[in-house]
């Protein structure tokens, strides 16, 4: 195991991708389980906080330490098992997503709920409930998880698989290795649209669901398996502009109506706003100006679809844009530079807030499909009086927009961050999510407790503490650690 203890050692694991900056006492970097098991047993004895450490490609602040230890997946990244006619990967927590996906690619098999960040570890993505670019087919990796070994505070390891331990209605009872758990979950349900705010819980839960996306706070994720599906014989993709908003939307709400008729439908729809395509120009500078664009994923099964897929295609793009208008991508090259094209503005967007020493000060909303439009409008209005700049972008299949403010200056950064409330009163209000996949971490708690208010936030905190009785671990994830002490004395 690597230990660091000296603060210029681990610089890099006390912030992640929100720039906020932490601070811990140690670094642990276990290469076995039973390192951790030794560690988390040792620190829950010492009341000493830990925080998991995964890729640090997070957003919110949740891998960001603020006392105690900061414990590193990063040396248990192995891929144990591939299993081709079960259609099963398992692997260590710190495996990233690229290596993931390349080994299962050469048994034709495919994640295809893959995140989009490359670098990021099995074991962050689950514990942030995160979403890939192809989430309007396949939503969230939540649905592939079909089990996963946890280590616990108190250094036990379980394994946890899908489909074996259910709440009845609100209570569970059960016992995991050598732990009885009896408890009663929190009385919230979560939203039925796609969402990553707060623990998983409804009524009959699966236990499982709990640790997917509990952000760190209830247990360290060792290993997991995956279902996985096969690879995609063919697809292409293409980036369609409009030089109108309105007909971009229209277009994808033909694409949407495709997807509830169960016809063939593409398994990613992603959004990109006039600002975005102007922000990338400057890396692209054959983006046409003063336009937006919807970008698409189209899976191809068979040589007898191809030519029925590409003919709808053609003609609803005709129907709302051009097809001179269009970015195809048919080929290997042309397609590697889509997907690089597609990954490139969130990349932008965080090296342009380190430039200008900013925090992150964006919303990961997601709301009805019904409220969209509203949505939508309200972000446009607020912006245009905002007179800060911004760019609109993401995952419009799922209601599911990242709106990021680019602030120069920590005046423009405090006028946005204000703004940034008006979004999530405005989300709330019309039965949306405060985060539909980045997480909760640390910097988006005051938006949870206004979407669930106070209450609903200490029943979290009192789940938190069946699993971890030692409260170390993800303090201040998802809700304040203070909630965990008022709990204690009352
Ligand atoms: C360019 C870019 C694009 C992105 N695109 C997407 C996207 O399309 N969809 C999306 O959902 N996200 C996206 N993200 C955000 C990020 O990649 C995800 O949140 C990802 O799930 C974080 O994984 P990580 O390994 O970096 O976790 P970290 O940032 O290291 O940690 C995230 C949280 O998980 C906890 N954690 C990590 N490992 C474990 C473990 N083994 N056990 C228990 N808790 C653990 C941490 O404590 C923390 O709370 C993007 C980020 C970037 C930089």
């Amino acid at each position: 195991m690597i230990v660091k203890e000296k603060k210029q050692d681990f610089l890099s694991y006390l912030e992640d991708t929100s720039n906020l900056k932490g601070k811990a006492k140690v670094l642990f970097i276990p290469e076995e389980e039973k390192e951790v098991s030794f560690i988390l047993l040792q620190a829950s004895q010492q009341r000493l906080p830990v925080t998991f450490s995964g890729a640090g490609t997070g957003t919110t602040g949740g891998r960001v330490p603020l006392e105690g230890a900061i414990l590193s997946l990063e040396r248990l990244n192995k891929i144990i098992d591939i299993d081709p006619k079960k259609k099963i990967v398992k692997a260590e927590a710190g495996v990233t997503l690229e290596s993931l996906e390349k080994e299962v690619n050469k048994y034709a098999l495919s994640f295809r709920a893959l995140p989009t960040e490359p670098l990021a570890f099995l074991g962050g993505v689950i514990s942030t409930s995160a979403s890939g670019v192809r989430g309007f087919k396949y939503s969230s990796v939540r649905k592939y998880v079909q089990k996963i070994k946890v280590a616990f505070s108190n250094g036990e390891i379980v394994e946890i698989p899908r489909g074996k331990f259910f709440a009845n209605k609100r209570k569970f009872d059960f016992t995991l290795g050598r732990l009885k758990f009896k408890f009663n979950l929190p009385t919230y349900t979560s939203p039925q649209i796609k969402s990553s705010a707060g623990y998983y819980v409804r009524d009959n839960v699966d236990l499982i669901d709990l640790f997917i996306g509990q952000e760190g706070t209830l247990g360290c994720i060792l290993e997991a398996e995956l279902s996985l599906q096969k690879a995609v014989p063919d697809y292409f993709d293409c980036l369609v502009f409009f030089d109108r908003e309105e007909s971009a939307l229209n277009f994808v709400e033909e694409v949407k109506v495709l997807k509830e008729r169960g016809s063939f439908y593409p398994c990613a729809l992603e959004y990109f706003d006039r600002n975005s395509l102007d922000f990338l120009s400057e890396d692209y500078p054959s983006i046409p100006s003063g336009n937006c664009g919807v970008y698409l994923e189209q899976e191809i099964n068979s040589s007898q679809e191809k030519s029925k897929v590409l003919d709808y295609w053609c003609s609803l793009i005709e129907k709302h844009s051009s097809l001179d208008k269009c970015w195809f991508a048919e080929d290997k090259k042309s397609k590697e530079k889509l997907s690089d094209f597609r990954h490139k503005l969130p990349q932008k967007i965080n090296e342009f807030l380190r430039r200008h020493h900013q925090e992150k000060c964006a919303t990961d909303i997601a709301v009805p499909p019904q409220h969209f439009r509203e949505m939508y409008n309200f972000y446009e209005e607020k912006a245009k009086v905002s007179q800060i700049n911004y760019v609109n972008f993401g995952h419009i299949g799922e209601n599911h927009l990242h709106f990021n403010f680019l602030p120069k200056n920590s005046e423009e950064s405090f006028k946005a961050k204000g703004y940034i409330w008006e979004f999530i009163r405005k989300a709330i209000s019309l039965g949306g999510t405060v985060s539909a996949e980045h997480g909760i971490g640390k910097i988006k708690k005051p938006y949870l407790e206004i979407m669930y208010g106070k209450s609903y936030l200490k029943e979290m905190a009192l789940l938190k503490k069946v699993f971890d009785p030692s409260c170390i671990l993800g303090l201040d994830n998802i809700f304040p650690q203070e909630l965990l002490f008022e709990n204690k004395n009352s």
